[in-house]
């Protein structure tokens, strides 16, 4: 397969502003010691082995995927944070604020058989300082015994101690039904495509490249070509096509087959048509002509894919007209137009003479792979504490901004969410989404990245 290009790209639609759903955030605070890690692998039902809760140990992950009746929620273990700050209770209460600030919900977890110490106070002034609901956990309340002690903990004033003991199991339960009920109301999550419907194709491109002579040999040549009378038929029509032994739906082959380059406003038309077509599709093909110089309009249909947020594949066609010298400069083109894509696959096609037909399916497959892929919560995490370890943000105004956590708040395409405590240049998110696709793929794919600082 090709070598991956460095080149610096734009992200595909990397931007700030974007709402994305993120799936609600539960910080889990609390000074060491106090069974953070025992209860965080207790609630996403983690069989490793526990992690030591003392201060100096770093953890090699930070969130998780959790979920709890039915109900999906991002596990924020903060016992990482900030390690290096002076004394118990200022570091202890300087992650409650980070909590605070990334975290819709906090579990607030203290040790029942030690009673309040003064960084648990410390972690209480902070969390009363903010709107976050908190939810209190007792631990090591492993019988009856310590029953008692957990009731010495309404003294903190942050509500009703939930007795649990993170070891054993005891009170999980109830602590997390009344996480959930503390949880912010939301939507139904939209619902997936069906995985059995053939996958959606568009092929687009400006007029004349051979996207209906491509069509034609994918469909093979006697299918009834919809009427070229332009107006005529103003209904797309979507072609189902077996390719490599697979079903796929083609879209709007009606649009494709249609002349239009004869029609005034043509170039707008087809404009249209094409985000209508992205619109439904989940990967495009993006069709060029290398007997031609490659054009603006061959970029902006690009440019088109990847603001869609869909899979991309390029084809280069008319294969067969190509000499030696055509092809260096065609190259040259490739490097220095289609750098912003360097992601995605190509194929080096002939509609003429068939060339190369049987590459269009593996490339296929290759993006809409990368357009699926999820990365669970705590791999995402683990990979990106050493990312940033050896490369931290650049300082702005003064200030270092921390990377508290990462989620991949959804795919098709995949988009991530960095939760933050100052802004990222735009250098240094281009440079976390090169590494991701060097060490997770993403080949065809737009990835979108986008940061969520709380004031
Ligand atoms: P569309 O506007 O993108 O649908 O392009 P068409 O399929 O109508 O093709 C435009 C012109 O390019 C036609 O004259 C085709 O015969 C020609 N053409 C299409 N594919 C190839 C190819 O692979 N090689 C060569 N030499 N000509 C091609």
């Amino acid at each position: 397969s090709r070598a991956r290009s460095g080149a610096p790209r734009d992200g595909g639609g990397a931007d700030d502003t974007g709402e994305v759903r993120v799936k609600p955030v539960v910080a889990v605070v609390g000074r060491p010691n106090v069974g953070k890690s025992s209860l965080v692998n207790r609630i996403i039902g983690r069989r490793e082995a526990v992690v030591e809760d003392v201060p100096g140990v770093t953890r090699d992950r930070v969130a998780y995927d959790a979920s709890w009746q039915g109900r999906e929620f991002t596990l924020v273990d903060t016992g990482g944070w900030e390690t290096g700050a002076a004394g118990l209770a200022a570091m202890v209460a300087r992650q409650a604020e980070y909590a605070a600030q990334t975290a819709d919900v906090i579990l607030f977890v203290v040790d029942a058989t030690v009673g309040i110490t003064d960084a648990d106070e410390a972690v209480t002034r902070v969390l009363r300082s903010t709107n976050r609901p908190v939810v209190l956990a007792a631990n090591k309340v492993d019988g009856g015994l310590q029953e008692a002690d957990a009731l010495g903990l309404w003294n903190l004033g942050v509500g009703e101690p939930f007795p649990v003991s993170a070891l054993h199991g005891r009170g999980s339960g109830d602590l997390l039904d009344a996480v959930i009920s503390a949880l912010p109301a939301t939507h139904e999550p939209e619902e997936e495509d069906a995985d059995d419907l053939p996958p959606r194709v568009a092929l687009v491109g400006r007029p004349n490249v051979g996207k209906s002579s491509l069509l034609n040999r994918l469909a093979g040549e006697d299918r009834v070509v919809v009427d070229s009378v332009a107006g005529t038929t103003r209904d797309a029509v979507d072609e189902i096509i077996e390719l490599g032994g697979r079903r796929w739906t083609f879209i709007d082959t009606a649009g494709i087959r249609r002349r239009f380059r004869a029609l005034q406003g043509a170039d707008y038309y087809a404009t249209v048509r094409t985000s209508s077509a992205l619109e439904r599709a989940e990967v495009a093909v993006v069709l060029m002509d290398v007997s031609e110089p490659l054009a603006e309009q061959d970029i902006r249909v690009v440019e088109q894919v990847v603001e869609a947020g869909r899979a991309l594949v390029l084809a280069f066609n008319k294969w067969d007209t190509l000499d030696e010298d055509r092809r260096y400069y065609l190259e040259k083109e490739i490097d220095r137009q289609l750098s912003r894509v360097a992601w995605a696959p190509r194929v080096n096609i002939s509609a003429k003479t068939g060339r190369h037909m049987e590459r269009l399916v593996p490339a296929l497959d290759a993006s809409l792979e990368g357009w699926n892929t999820r990365i669970p919560t705590g791999r995402l995490n683990g990979w990106l504490k050493e990312l940033v370890a050896a490369t931290p943000p650049p300082v702005r105004g003064g200030k270092q901004p921390k990377i508290l956590f990462a989620t991949q708040a959804d795919a098709r395409p995949p988009q991530f969410v960095l939760f933050t405590t100052g802004f990222l240049e735009d250098n240094y998110r281009r440079f976390i989404e090169r590494r991701l696709r060097e060490d997770f793929g993403f080949e065809g794919s737009p990835i979108k990245l986008t940061m969520r600082i709380r004031e």
